[in-house]
């Protein structure tokens, strides 16, 4: 639904396909439809929820192999990726614990565009979280991926008016389709003549959250 300000509210079961194909995230917000449609494939979109998707785990294959230790499934045991195969892991961010990335593509869209996470509690209480601050870096504490509070469940994203400038989601993957990213990186560049007004740049595939590049948003502009 529309806001107030201008943006839109997504509510947290709203399906990746039916928010990519929407004319209104097509036509202000095509790089979240870029980064929606970059992920997984059309049958698992048309069932992955927007909250899902944020809250989605880590693809590291020794999460999965129970032979393996891990830090995030069971604390304490170790890291199976540091000495293996680790070619898809952290490159900012990482811990001595876990170099698990987060694989969604959507999300990256999401933090280059500042949404905002609306949650409620149990108990009823509701607050917004900024999209930078719903994953946590693994620190030591890898298996405690977001500051969301024990049963507090996500409502809605709220985008904001789309900022000025052209959007694009660009994924580097093994694949052309239905697989995750090496690296992504979501951009809204804002030109003055050939100088270079506002610039915003997410990355995904090399950390445990949506990643701001904020030096690099400062140097363009600087
Ligand atoms: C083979 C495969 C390939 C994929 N490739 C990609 C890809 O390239 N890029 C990409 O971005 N994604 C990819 N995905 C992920 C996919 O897009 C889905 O988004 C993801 O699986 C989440 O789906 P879901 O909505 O069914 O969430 P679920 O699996 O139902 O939920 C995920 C987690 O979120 C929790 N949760 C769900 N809703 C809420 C809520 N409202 N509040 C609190 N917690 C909640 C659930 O309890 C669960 O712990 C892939 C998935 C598969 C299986
Ligand atoms: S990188 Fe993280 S998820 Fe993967 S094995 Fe190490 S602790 Fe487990």
């Amino acid at each position: 639904e529309e806001t107030a300000e201008g943006g839109l509210r997504v509510g947290a079961q709203v399906r990746n396909s039916d928010l990519a194909a929407d004319p209104r995230v097509r036509s202000r917000y095509p790089m979240l439809t870029q980064a929606l449609l970059a992920g997984a494939s059309g049958q698992i979109r048309n069932k992955a929820s927007t909250s899902g998707n944020l809250l989605q785990r880590t693809r590291c294959p020794y999460f999965y192999d129970r032979n393996m230790p891990c830090n995030k499934r069971e604390p304490g045991t170790g890291c199976a990726a540091l000495q293996g195969f680790n070619r898809m892991h952290a490159v900012l961010g990482e811990s001595e614990a876990c170099i698990a990335v987060h694989p969604s593509d959507m999300a990256v869209a999401m933090a280059g565009l500042d949404a905002r996470i609306e949650t409620i509690s149990p108990g009823g209480e509701t607050r917004t979280i900024s999209i930078g601050d719903l994953h946590r870096l693994p620190e030591a504490t890898p298996h405690v991926e977001t500051v969301l509070g024990h049963g507090e469940m996500i409502a809605a994203v709220t985008l904001p008016p789309p900022p000025p400038g052209q959007q694009v989601y660009r994924k580097v993957r093994d694949r052309a389709s239905y697989a995750f990213a090496l690296v992504s990186v979501a951009a809204i560049v804002e030109k003055s003549g050939d100088r270079i007004r506002s610039a915003r740049i997410a990355m995904g595939g090399v950390a445990a959250k949506p990643w701001r590049a904020t030096e690099a948003e400062h140097m363009l502009t600087g």
